[in-house]
C-alpha cells in the first residue's frame, strides 16, 4: 500500500481499495501504526458476500475517507435526493439533486448483520482457532510435499478469511481436491489474475492492434 499511495502522489491517482475479504484486516505503513483497510485509498468496499467473514445475501458496504465522498453516496443510495441531509435537519427542503436508485438495506437485513457485528470477535476467535489447527497441522506434510502455505508478514494482521495452499501443478492441486471431496470437505480453487483474464487479454489484444498503449496500463 506504501508503493500504491506513492504513485497516487505522484500522479494524482484516485485510489479505490478492493476490501471485499478485509473485515478486520489491518496494514502498518511506514509510519509505524497500524491502518484499517479501507481506511487507505479514497474509497473503499466490504462485501459481505457469503463467502465472506461476515455475510449478508449480496449486500456490502462503501466507505469514503473524505466527507464529499460520503455525502455523494448518501445521495445515491437516497434515490438521489438530499433526504438524509434534510432528516438530519441541514436543510429545510429536499429534492433531486443527483442520480441514484434505492440501494438503502432493509431493517431485516441490517438485523441480521447486526447480530454479526456484535458477536464479531466470537466469529473471528473461532475462524482463528481453526486457521491455526490447519497452518501447525499442516506443516510437517506441507514441507514434505513443496506446498507452500500462508505466511503473515509483520506488517499485516491476520483476518483469517481463506487458508490457502500452492501447489506445484494442477495435478497435485487436484490430488488434494478429490482427497478433500472424499472427506467431505469443501474446497475451491480461486480466480486467475486479472492480467492473465479473458477480459484483459481481449484488451490487450484490441490494444495491440491499435497501438494505443497510452489509454490502458
Ligand atoms: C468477494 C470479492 C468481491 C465481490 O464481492 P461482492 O460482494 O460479491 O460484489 C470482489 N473482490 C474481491 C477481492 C472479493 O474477494
Amino acid at each position: 500500500m506504501d508503493k500504491i499511495i506513492d504513485l497516487e502522489k505522484k500522479y494524482n491517482l484516485f485510489v479505490i481499495e478492493d476490501a471485499a475479504q478485509a473485515i478486520d484486516s489491518y496494514y502498518m505503513n511506514r509510519d509505524g501504526i497500524n491502518h484499517p483497510l479501507v481506511s487507505i485509498g479514497h474509497v473503499a468496499s466490504f462485501s459481505f458476500h457469503m463467502s465472506k467473514n461476515i455475510i449478508l445475501g449480496e449486500v456490502g458496504m462503501f466507505d469514503g475517507n473524505d466527507e464529499k465522498y460520503i455525502e455523494r453516496a448518501e445521495i445515491i443510495c437516497g434515490k438521489g435526493t438530499n433526504r438524509s441531509f434534510f432528516f438530519r435537519g441541514e436543510i429545510d427542503k429536499y429534492g433531486w439533486v443527483d442520480i441514484g436508485s434505492s440501494f438503502l438495506m432493509s431493517d431485516i437485513n441490517a438485523a441480521f448483520l447486526w447480530a454479526q457485528l456484535e458477536t464479531f470477535d466470537f466469529i473471528q476467535n473461532d475462524r482463528l482457532l481453526i486457521w491455526n489447527y490447519y497452518s501447525n497441522e499442516l506443516k510437517e506434510w506441507s514441507v514434505k510435499n513443496g506446498i507452500n502455505l500462508p505466511k503473515i508478514p509483520h506488517y499485516v494482521s491476520n483476518n483469517t478469511h481463506m487458508f490457502y495452499m500452492c501447489t506445484n501443478s494442477n495435478e497435485q492441486r487436484n490430488k488434494i481436491f478429490s482427497h478433500l471431496k472424499k472427506e467431505n470437505i469443501n474446497s475451491v480453487f480461486r480466480y486467475v489474475s486479472l492480467h492473465k483474464s479473458e477480459l484483459y487479454m481481449k484488451i490487450g489484444a484490441i490494444q495491440t492492434s491499435l497501438k494505443k498503449n497510452r489509454f490502458l496500463c
